[in-house]
């Protein structure tokens, strides 16, 4: 039997492994995630077939229930509320890690009264300390995106110092802890350090630097999760927890490069409590507006456009009005693009994803490092329910707080078009130059429905 076990652990992390692999480029993407949960199945269940506890019957009963809380959520949620349950799911594990870690304690110390070897005890350290940080890290960082608790930094006098020497007391009740072969009294200590550092390390971060710290928060987890299959001796859960811990890292990296912040940066606070400084001192925008007809016309005549979606087109589920506009300009010969920053809308990826949702295809949608050159001998930008990541202050604005962002040129082009409802800022609560110079257009109006016009209108013109 344990042979087996052995051998589905490793089918398993084989197709945890490939998972990931596909999940790297977006036409794989599903075929990816459903090999994973493929994987995470037969752990599962050859798991719980070792441990003994359940028939057949009542382990397919408790997945079936599982299961289809998972749907329900999964099909409920909204896209703009991806990061959310993201960050919800990272606390989820962070929590299960620190469980295990207590009970696996407990059992050993209390029932058993065996004497817990070394790898054992920093293995369950270790679980304590990210499975607490990521569980109550994670807690503030789904209450701050819900808006149950502001988004602003919250920051204090000497919140640094206090969160190093809250460190520096776990290390040392932790050796204690190690020493006096782990006395319920010393854990307990580790474990209410272990919450109170994630609530802090989370609430001096604003909202625009969340998906980092939930990237980052995904990392910990499958830390957590990685020493926990050390408590347990259990290789599936090392290899998952390992591959969750450094996909979650290399992500953190790739979105701090792309918000031009560095991690420490990041995670010692307070960025967006100076947001709008600069901007807002500047001189007052003054504005050119363009009406549904003329937009049409402008397409009509143009020989190349490049759309930059961002997260107002996710409000608004303009992406299937966006396809039919691409087929339009398609059917007069026009060259049409997908300009994607890494960063557009709330979570990594949000935009292909909403964009392969309307058919379009992978190929239309070009990187930013790709794409930017282009925008100076493109006829029409497009920006739909995008503000910060093609605001010029990032470029000329040192005091403003995306400054040094890496941003999509639309300003570049020779006719920029923004369609959005108002002139409500975006995500860093800054305001947007762009809309005031002389070659943007401002088209008001929720985006799906002004743009279905806009197609409209093009039809009646074919
Ligand atoms: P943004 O700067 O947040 O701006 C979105 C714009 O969409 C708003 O100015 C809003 O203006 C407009 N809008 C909202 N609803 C709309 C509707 N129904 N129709 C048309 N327009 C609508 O978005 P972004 O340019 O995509 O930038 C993303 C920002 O979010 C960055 O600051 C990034 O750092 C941050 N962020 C990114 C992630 C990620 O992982 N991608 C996660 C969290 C945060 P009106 O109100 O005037 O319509």
């Amino acid at each position: 039997m344990s042979n087996i076990v052995q051998i589905a652990y490793l089918i398993a992390s084989v197709l945890f492994v490939l998972g990931i692999k596909f999940l790297g480029k977006t036409k794989d993407a599903r075929r990816g995630n459903m090999l994973s949960a493929v994987g995470m199945l037969i752990a599962i269940v050859a798991t719980l077939t070792t441990l003994e506890i359940l028939s057949f019957v009542e382990m397919f009963a408790c997945m079936l229930v599982g299961g289809a809380i998972g749907l329900y959520y999964a099909k409920k949620v909204e896209m703009t509320q991806i990061p959310e349950m993201v960050a919800l799911f990272n606390g989820f594990g962070g929590m299960a890690s620190l469980g295990v870690a207590l009970s696996d304690h407990f059992f050993k110390t209390q029932i058993q009264g065996v004497e817990i070897d070394t790898v054992n005890s920093v293995s369950i350290i270790a679980s304590v300390l990210i499975g607490g940080v990521t569980f109550t890290g994670s807690v503030v960082a789904w209450l701050k995106l819900n808006g149950k608790v502001s988004g602003q930094p919250i920051t204090f006098k000497g919140q640094h110092l206090l969160n190093l020497l809250l460190l520096l007391t776990f290390l040392g009740v932790a050796v204690m802890t190690y020493l006096f072969q782990i006395e319920p009294i010393y854990i307990t200590i580790l474990v209410a350090i272990a919450l109170l550092v994630g609530v802090l390390i989370v609430i001096p971060i604003g909202g625009a630097d969340m998906p980092v710290v939930i990237s980052l928060l995904n990392s910990y987890s499958g830390m957590a999760a990685c020493a926990t299959g050390f408590i347990l001796n259990n290789n599936v859960l090392i290899v998952a927890g390992s591959l969750v811990g450094a996909s979650g890292i290399i992500l953190t990296q790739i979105m701090c490069k792309a918000m031009n912040r560095s991690l420490m940066n990041v995670l010692l606070g307070g960025f967006g409590q100076t947001t709008s400084a600069g901007a807002q001192d500047g001189p007052s925008i003054v504005i050119k507006e363009i009406g549904v007809e003329e937009s049409a016309m402008l397409f009509d005549s143009a020989s190349s456009v490049i759309v930059v979606p961002g997260y107002g087109m996710a409000v608004a589920q303009a992406q299937h009005v966006m396809r039919e506009l691409m087929e339009q300009c398609e059917k007069r010969n026009i060259d049409f693009r997908f300009a994607i920053h890494p960063v557009a809308g709330r979570m990594p990826g949000h935009m292909n994803v909403l964009l392969a949702e309307a058919n379009i295809s992978y190929d239309k949608l070009i990187e930013m490092e790709s794409i930017n050159d282009d925008f100076t001998n493109t006829d029409i930008v497009l920006v739909v329910g995008a503000n910060d990541v093609v605001n010029p202050a990032a470029r000329t604005n040192p005091q403003s707080p995306i400054y040094g962002m890496p941003i999509l040129n639309a300003d570049k082009a020779r006719t920029v078009i923004v369609s959005k409802r108002s002139m409500g800022k975006g995500y860093a609560g800054i305001e947007n130059e762009l809309f005031g110079y002389p070659n943007c257009l401002m088209l008001f109006g929720d985006a799906k429905q002004t743009l279905t016009k806009v197609v409209g209108e093009m039809k009646e013109m074919s």
